[in-house]
């Protein structure tokens, strides 16, 4: 096997388009507006508001402006658009059109980390094809998340070259849109995905390999999602850990993946340069961000969290992985 080597930083890929900047840059957020029947072995919840851009932005904005790009049905109900309002979100890119709005039913296993769609209703979704407005079209930081492999790269030829692309996925695009999938991984500097899909989409079964055979369709980083177990950043050279945050009780692990990414994306966004450094950081902010999203239904938890929570949590697991070197 080879050795692994320092990570290089994202910076020294790309020189020249990673502007260094102060303050926090926005966010664009191409992904799904929804509501979600979700059964677990312990409570169940019908018409919450979910889908993969909705917990990326509640995440995301604890960081920074996000704009999101989406669509919704006329049923969208007025108290999840007052949230949407309330939360800030630029949504000048979320479209509302004549039908329903997209609608997932999950039921979760005793694990409380595989779980089986009951239901994927792409309603107003099937026809979307997004128009990015002028004012998200420079936008450095976007987060392609969980969507048809479609409109994320329709919103990626809107964009100009942002500083960073991340993309998320899921077994239905995987199963049902490989190729245009492929596509947009091509296209994607970080991709986020959850060690089943990994699994399934390469065909590989050790998740080193198969990070190596994304990796070797363009993108500079994967992030290898293992739920409650933590996420790990592999690039061609290097790697890096975070654990998950220990529970006693997690209620909802829907949208864990998708504000794990929000609270990465967010994070960097906020960052000067992107560095490995910050990399490394940015992953624990998603490990962070994503613990307080499972210990509610919907975005319960998640829209109550604060800047000092974030901080508090970050402390902890600095000090619960800290191990010293042995020279
Ligand atoms: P996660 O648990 O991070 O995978 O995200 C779950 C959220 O993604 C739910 O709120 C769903 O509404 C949404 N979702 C489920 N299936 C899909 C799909 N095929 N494409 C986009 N979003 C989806």
């Amino acid at each position: 096997m080879r050795k692994h080597r320092e990570l290089r930083p994202f910076a020294a890929f790309r020189p020249g388009n990673l502007e260094v900047h102060t303050g926090a840059m926005s966010m664009l957020i191409v992904g799904t507006v929804a509501t979600d029947d979700i059964a677990t072995p312990f409570a169940s919840v019908a018409g919450v508001l979910g889908g993969s851009a909705v917990y990326a932005a509640t995440a995301g904005s604890l960081y920074t402006p996000v704009q999101i790009v989406g669509v919704i049905g006329a049923d969208f109900p007025t108290a999840y658009m007052e949230f949407l309002k309330e939360r800030q979100f630029d949504l000048e890119g979320l479209e509302v059109q004549a039908g329903k709005t997209f609608h997932w039913a999950g039921k979760y296993h005793y694990d409380m980390i595989t779980r089986d769609t009951l239901a994927t209703e792409l309603n107003v979704l099937a026809t979307f094809n997004p128009t990015l407005p002028s004012s998200y079209r420079n936008t450095p930081f976007v987060f392609l998340a969980n969507v048809d492999p479609k409109i994320q790269l329709s919103a990626l030829d809107q964009v100009a070259e942002p500083s960073l692309t991340v993309l998320d996925t899921m077994n239905y695009w995987i199963e049902t849109q490989r190729d245009d999938l492929t596509a947009v991984i091509r296209r994607s500097d970080l991709v986020m995905i959850n060690d089943e899909e990994l699994r399934q989409y390469t065909e590989e079964h050790s998740l080193l390999r198969a990070a190596r055979a994304v990796l070797a369709l363009g993108p500079r980083a994967l992030i290898v999602k293992k739920g409650e177990h933590g996420a790990a950043l592999v690039t061609s050279d290097g790697y890096y850990y975070a654990p998950g945050y220990p529970l006693e009780d997690v209620v909802d692990p829907t949208g864990a993946g998708d504000s794990f990414a929000g609270g990465f994306l967010g994070y960097i966004a906020t960052q000067a340069q992107v560095t490995e450094r910050e990399l490394h950081r940015a992953l624990i902010h998603g490990s962070v961000v994503a613990s307080f999203t499972v210990e509610d239904f919907s975005v319960d938890r998640l829209k109550d969290v604060t800047r000092e929570d974030i901080q508090r949590r970050y402390r902890e697991f600095a000090s619960f992985t800290h191990f010293e070197r042995l020279d």
